[in-house]
């Protein structure tokens, strides 16, 4: 088998008119975790349904653990952990008989049952509340089970659709602790998000998508210093200084973006003494994400 758990390539999907994936290429080698990033409607959820063949694309080839989908579905998803982006927990369950239900669902030996239960608890950090009906659980609890829930059969492969959407931040840590845990144990995890610093905080390589494409991919660092360059000025004022300053960039060749009440300068590190008044600071993964996708983001 090589080592990639996922292997996309020229894949497409399309619902009548909209062509939500557009010749996708995307690698997960084993071992690692990847973010899948972009704005709405990019097509990262349709490309989960690829993975876990809800969908199937109408052209390209998909490789999920050596097994080829859709035809071997089946085998693939026997060791793919999958958490979708709608909670479906069974509410009238507590925690514990809702990962024993999947523990069934995934063929479990009788025997092993408890243990994989046990494990999966810990890693979710929900022992205590095991015997918790789920709507007696906070927000984030449930997403820890639900992640949770992905895991009672120790996959090899992860999928996390946007894992903290909807989160506070102090929950988002939470998980990204779980996730965390779960990556030093070697599980490999693609994950889509439309948070950049989630991406950035987790993700060994993030493949930007828009408009069904991939835009751009590499690790966060790599993908900073290749389209946003080192240092970033961020000039605020009223909307005409910053058409000002827009205008001035321009003709110094620099890229520039709006960001609301300021105008961010990419690339000033080789401005030539372009030097208006502002704020300096080093070019992050939300400069590339922007000047990628033309989006703001949350
Ligand atoms: P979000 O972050 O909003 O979930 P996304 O990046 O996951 O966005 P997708 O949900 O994959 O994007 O959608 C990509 C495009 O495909 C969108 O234009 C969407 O409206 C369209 N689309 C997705 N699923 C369907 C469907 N079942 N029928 C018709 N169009 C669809």
């Amino acid at each position: 088998m090589s080592d990639l758990a996922i292997r996309l390539r020229g894949v497409v999907k399309r619902y009548g008119p909209i062509t939500a994936v557009d010749g996708l290429d995307l690698d997960v080698p084993l071992g690692t975790c990847v973010g899948l990033l972009g704005p709405n409607g990019a097509g990262k959820s349709t490309t989960m349904r690829l993975l876990t063949a809800q969908a199937i694309a109408d052209e390209g080839e998909l490789e999920l653990l050596g097994f080829r989908l859709p035809e071997e579905s089946k085998q693939a998803r026997a060791q793919l952990g999958v958490t979708p982006q709608l909670d479906n927990l069974d509410v009238t369950l507590t925690v514990e008989q809702n990962l024993l239900v999947f523990a069934y669902l995934y063929r479990i030996g009788r025997g092993e049952r408890r243990d994989a239960v046990e494990r999966a608890l810990e890693l979710a950090k929900l022992v205590d509340r095991r015997d918790s009906r789920v709507d007696k659980l906070s927000g984030g609890m449930r997403r820890r089970l639900l992640i949770a829930r992905a895991l009672v059969h120790r996959p090899r492969l992860v999928l996390l659709d946007e894992p903290t959407v909807g989160l506070d931040p102090q929950v988002r840590q939470e998980l990204w602790a779980l996730v965390d845990a779960l990556r030093s144990e070697g599980t490999t995890i693609l994950m889509s998000t439309h948070y950049i610093e989630e991406a950035q905080r987790l993700a060994d390589t993030v493949l930007i998508m828009s408009h069904g494409k991939a835009v751009a991919a590499g690790t966060p660092a790599e993908l900073v210093r290749e389209h946003a360059g080192d240092e970033v000025l961020e000039v605020y004022g009223p909307p005409s200084r910053l058409a000002e300053v827009e205008a001035e960039a321009a003709g110094e060749g620099l890229r520039t973006r709006r960001t609301g009440t300021s105008v961010s300068v990419l690339g000033v590190e080789s401005g030539n003494g372009f030097a208006p008044e502002g704020e300096r600071r080093p070019a992050n993964l939300e400069d590339v994400f922007v000047l990628l996708t033309g989006e703001e983001i949350a």
